[in-house]
């Protein structure tokens, strides 16, 4: 076995140690970020015609404010930070924001198009503590809508393939503004053939709605799904995505401003990358008060919202108050038979050890020897 090899099996247990880490201070308090997503630039060397996330000219945020950022976030009790751009790897010293982000004992995720990838970069990563990359693929070969491609990154997958040390997954898009939905497949297929990690999105309309999907699109959707199996998928259960694929709304609170934070390249804090300009609130200036109202802030746009990761925070939040409720709108009878959901089986622990209704029922000794185990107390 290479070292190589050891040293992703170690690293990929101790985040999996981290990441139960997090649903579980989750679980246990509705007061600190969960996530947050900082914009490290806002420049991108591509221009696919449906993004409006980049420029072709913003200077990267500089090194020295980034780290003030990410030492706020952590103050706030963050759990992980997703950085993100324009282009994540046109900042010229990401790894140093990693390490201090990693320093905090936070998660850490990039996403990134990919096209800078060099095997020096990726080892850089690596040695930064880097747990995991995004990278988006939209088609198989470039046209004038997107670049991002499989034949032009296919190098790119397999040196992550040989050399990285964290997480990479890749994610495709189907959906009706999309003229080859297979297109997704073969992506998916490929990076599972690299041992990659792959999910799919659907595509939105441009007031940010998912439309109704096209009977090829829904089937290239399940073989994806059925392609990567992991102990539970929220893309596969969650039920916010399961009404809008039906054109239908969701009725849930959205906790962002709270649980979830944007924070833009000037360093305001917005809801998410759909609602920038709400609460617009420097971060420097973020302070409990502020998490505490914003997450029970009604918003607007919450019946059709499309941004999955603020969804997975609202469940963890309807986890810890009504478990009962939340295990039911994921996992519903699949017959309609009337019978218990049955979740798997790391939910139902992390659920009874966390969730305070399930604590005060007994399952106070579970709790404190979990909370001992997670590092939480
Ligand atoms: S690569 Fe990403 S950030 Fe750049 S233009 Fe395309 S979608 Fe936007
Ligand atoms: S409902 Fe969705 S789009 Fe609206 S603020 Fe929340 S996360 Fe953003």
């Amino acid at each position: 076995m290479g070292m190589i090899t050891v040293r992703r099996g170690a690293k990929r247990w101790h985040r999996v140690y981290r990441e139960i880490r997090l649903v579980a201070m989750a679980l246990k308090s509705p007061r600190h970020p969960v996530f947050a997503h900082v914009v490290v630039t806002r420049r991108c060397n591509l221009a696919c015609t449906y993004c409006n996330e980049f420029d072709d000219f913003s200077k990267p945020v500089p090194t020295k404010e980034m780290l003030l950022r990410i030492d706020r976030l952590a103050a706030l009790g963050t759990t992980a930070i997703t950085l993100t751009g324009g282009e994540t790897l046109l900042h010229p010293e990401l790894e140093e924001i990693i390490r201090r982000i990693r320093h905090h004992g936070m998660l850490v995720v990039m996403v990134t198009n990919g096209y800078l990838l060099s095997v020096d970069r990726i080892r850089k990563l690596n040695r930064a503590g880097l747990d995991r990359m995004q990278i988006s693929i939209d088609n198989v070969l470039p046209d004038k809508v997107s670049k991002k491609s499989l034949k032009v990154l296919d190098q790119k997958l397999r040196w992550l393939a040989e050399y990285a040390e964290f997480q990479v997954h890749i994610h495709s898009v189907v959906g009706a503004g999309t003229d080859r939905p297979r297109d997704a497949l073969v992506i998916a297929r490929r990076a599972i053939e690299l041992g990659l990690g792959s999910s799919a999105g659907i595509v939105h309309d441009e007031t940010g709605r998912i439309q109704p999907l096209s009977a090829e699109s829904q089937k290239v959707i399940d073989e994806i799904e059925r392609l990567s199996k992991p102990l539970f998928s929220f893309a596969r259960h969650n039920p916010w995505r399961r009404n809008l694929l039906r054109g239908l709304p969701n009725e849930w609170h959205c906790p962002a401003g709270g649980r979830h934070l944007y924070i833009c390249e000037n360093g305001l804090v917005h809801y998410c990358m759909a609602q920038r300009g709400y609460p617009a609130i420097p971060l420097a200036q973020y302070t409990q008060e502020d998490i505490e109202r914003e997450s029970k802030t009604p918003k607007l746009c919450a019946p059709y919202c499309t941004i999955f990761c603020v969804h997975r925070v609202a469940l963890l939040d309807t986890l810890r108050e009504n478990p009962k409720q939340a295990l039911v709108q994921l996992f519903p009878a699949q017959d309609g038979d009337g019978h218990e959901a049955r979740p798997p089986f790391p939910v139902r622990v992390l659920t009874a050890a966390f969730a305070p209704s399930h604590a005060a029922n007994g399952g106070h000794f579970f709790r404190k020897a979990a909370s001992r185990l997670l590092n939480l107390d």
